[in-house]
Parts: C-alpha cells; structure tokens; sequence
C-alpha cells in the first residue's frame, strides 16, 4: 500500500540528476512493475492507510475498502520539517521530497533565476549544486557555523563550503531566516534574515529536516518516541506488526543504543531483517550505518556516527583528488568520511565494523597503504 501513484522508487536522485533533468522517470523505480506481478505481489498506489484496527486485525484505507492481515510492516517514511515564518505560503517556496516536488522544482530552475536554499545539509546542498549547474544563480542559507554540522566534521564542512562558493554559489552560515517578502501576484520575492537583511529570491527551497511518519502507529497506540519503536528485529509491542525504515527508532546493536537513521542503506537492511523475522529466522539488525552524497564532481561517503568522537585523523588533504576523515574514540574507529576516496571509506567500513583501535599515524601516513590497516576481507 503506498499513498503516492507510482511504485516504489529511490529518492536520491530527485535532488542529483533527476532534478537536473538526466534521468528519467523510470530509473527511479526499484522495481519494474512486471516483477511485483511475476511475483503475485499486488500494488495497491494513490491508497492512503488511515487506521490500524489492532483488535480485529485489519487496516481501514482511504478510499473507504478495509484489509484483513495477519502481519503487518510499516514503512511509512518520514514527512518534511516545514518552516513556520511570516510568508512561508507565499508561491515559488518549495519542500522537496517525492517526485512530484522534484519535477516543479526543475521546471523553476531555469538559467539566471535566483534561487535561495534554506538550510544547508545535505539535501539542500545536492540542490544547490544542480540549480548551479543549470545555470541559476544560488544562495544557501544556513542558520548553524557550518555547512552539515549535523552529520560530518569540520573539516569535510569547510571543504563544501569552499567547493560551493568555488562554483559561484552564495553561502552564509550563521544566518537565520525569518520569514519572505511578497512579490507581484503572491510570489515569493526575498527571504529576510534575522540580522535585518533580505535576499532577493525568484524561488525558494526549504530543506530543514524531516520528522519520522508515526501518526498511523501512534493512533494505535504503539510506543513512538522520535520514531515508531522497534527492537533489533524490527518488531513493534505487537508481535503482529513490525516497522522499518525512516519511520522507525530502533535498538541497534552495533552502537548498543536507540537510533533514528534517514538513509537507504538503513531502509534496505532493516527490511531484510524484516523478511528474516516474517519468515521465523532470528537475524538481528546490527549493520553500520552508512551515507552518500553528491555534489558536482564529488562523492562524499560516510560510514559510522561521528558524533561522540574525541579526535580527528585526516588523510591526504583538501587539495588532494580525494581525502578522507577519520573519527576515534578511545583510539577506536567510530566513523569515516571520505570525499572522493572510496578505498578509504571500505577500509573505514570494515574498521568501524571490527571495532579495531588503529594507531593515528598509521591512518595519517600517506606511505601506509590503507588495505594493510585491515584484518581480512574488506566489508563490501
Ligand atoms: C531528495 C532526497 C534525497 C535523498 N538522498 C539520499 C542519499 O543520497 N543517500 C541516502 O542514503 N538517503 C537519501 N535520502 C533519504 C532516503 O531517501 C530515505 O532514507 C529513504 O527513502 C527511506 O525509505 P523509507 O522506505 O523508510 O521511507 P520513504 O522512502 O519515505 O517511503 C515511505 C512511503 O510511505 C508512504 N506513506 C506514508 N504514510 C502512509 C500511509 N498512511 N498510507 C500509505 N502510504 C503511506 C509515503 O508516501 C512514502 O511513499 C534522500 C531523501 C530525499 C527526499
């Protein structure tokens, strides 16, 4: 069951090159339709879920027909963190989530229109590097010291920063935004700043985050907190209903903590051990979580969660084709982010995975060849 028309597709690219018009439609799809029929899988599209009836075991959907189940798995994703300011309704501001937003915000995008993106993480970023391709003229609002401060370290920050502002585009950090002025015809014109400042806009971009879809499981009356709760096989309080993804906040194993993720990766792993579950396997989820992004001719990587680390290990350096940030605690490696180096962000995969304590030097030392940094096969 799915509210939106088309079956299920990959969201990355609707900020990389669908948005730039490089791909088409079909490419986004996971599947070809004829797979989910050859497999007597029925798609049921356009069809909103309103309600689980966990006493009779069925689903009411919005087009007024009722489901009987004898398991059920929400995947119900995540809905877009909108801005609350004076004007945020105003045309020409937009949210970008699904297909539908990625093909407005193209037709917008057009050669010497200013377009100005509220919030610099990543999906802002990835717009902003499309529309400066296609020729817009870009300024990227973000209200932290950084660009994402919340995912990466200062130094892969400062080196989009200076990669963006190499492209041309206008970068302000430390600037918060206070609502958009009115143009002719209800248009969005500026977006006011809170240092008293307007930047002139012809469209506008919100991306400040998204907050997990829980309003189905919530209304009945499964535990969510920050995202629907699951347990390292993916199972809610009710042993009948399990939830993955996006949506969910789970128990994972590998940082022995709750954790909310936003990635494919987590989406596709735990619905594998979602598949072991409905099947009576026991396969807990306990993956590494790992990134991408990319921005003009680079790919960032980053594998592990950066945030408790008490020190930074860089290899090679900005100026480099490529290089890579180690994150240690206690001199183990709990995270890495490489920017164009994938070798480096194999070998941080299998490190972090090992839990292996690496003497810095070694990972610093342009002479150590990063394979021998590894016990065994590389992760793939
Ligand atoms: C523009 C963009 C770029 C991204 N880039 C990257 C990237 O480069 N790398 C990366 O790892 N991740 C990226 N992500 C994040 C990634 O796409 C998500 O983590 C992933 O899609 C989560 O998958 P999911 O199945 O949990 O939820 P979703 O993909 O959000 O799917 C949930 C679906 O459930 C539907 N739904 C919700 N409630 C109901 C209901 N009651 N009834 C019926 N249907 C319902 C929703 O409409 C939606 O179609 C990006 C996301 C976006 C929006």
């Amino acid at each position: 069951m799915g509210n939106e028309p088309h079956p299920p597709y990959q969201r990355p690219p609707l900020s990389k090159n669908y948005l730039t018009g490089d791909v088409d439609q079909e490419s986004l799809y996971l599947k070809p339709r004829s797979v989910y029929e050859n497999a007597g899988h029925q798609l049921r599209l356009g069809v909103r879920v309103e309600q689980i009836d966990r006493d009779s075991s069925t689903i009411s959907l919005s087009d007024q027909s009722r489901l009987q189940y004898d398991r059920l798995v929400l995947a119900t994703g995540s809905h877009l963190r909108h801005l609350n300011a004076p004007g945020a309704d105003l045309n020409g501001i937009h949210y970008l989530h699904d297909i539908a937003d990625s093909e407005v915000l193209r037709e917008q995008l057009v050669a010497g229109k200013r377009l100005v993106v509220v919030g610099g993480g990543y999906i802002g970023l990835e717009v902003a590097a499309s529309a400066n391709k296609k020729g817009v003229n870009v300024t990227v609002l973000e209200a932290a010291e950084r660009l994402m401060q919340r995912v990466t370290g200062p130094e892969i920050s400062a080196f989009f920063y200076d990669k963006h502002r190499g492209a041309g585009v206008d970068v302000r950090l430390n600037t918060a935004v206070t609502g958009f002025e009115e143009g002719d015809q209800g248009h969005v014109a500026g977006v006011t700043l809170a240092d008293g400042g307007t930047v002139p806009a012809d469209i506008v971009l919100v991306s400040i985050g998204v907050i997990p879809e829980t309003a189905l499981a919530k209304g009945a009356g499964l535990p969510c907190d920050n995202g629907i709760i699951v347990d390292e096989f993916t199972r809610t309080e009710d042993p009948a209903i399990l939830a993955i993804g996006d949506c969910t906040r789970h128990r994972n194993l590998f940082f022995e903590k709750m954790q909310r993720l936003e990635s494919v990766a987590n989406a596709v792993d735990q619905a594998r051990t979602a598949a072991a579950t409905l099947m009576g396997e026991e396969k807990p989820y306990d993956s590494v979580p790992w990134f991408w992004s990319n921005q003009y001719d680079v790919r960032l990587q980053m594998v592990g969660l950066s945030q408790n680390h008490d020190q930074r290990v860089v290899r090679g350096s900005p100026e480099d084709k490529g290089f890579a940030v180690f994150y240690l605690r206690e001199g183990c490696v709990i995270a890495v982010d490489a920017v164009n180096l994938p070798l480096a962000f194999l070998v941080g995969k299998t490190l972090v995975q090992q839990r292996r304590t690496i003497n810095p030097e070694l990972l610093e030392d342009p002479d150590t060849e990063l394979k021998s940094l590894v016990n065994g096969r590389l992760q793939s």
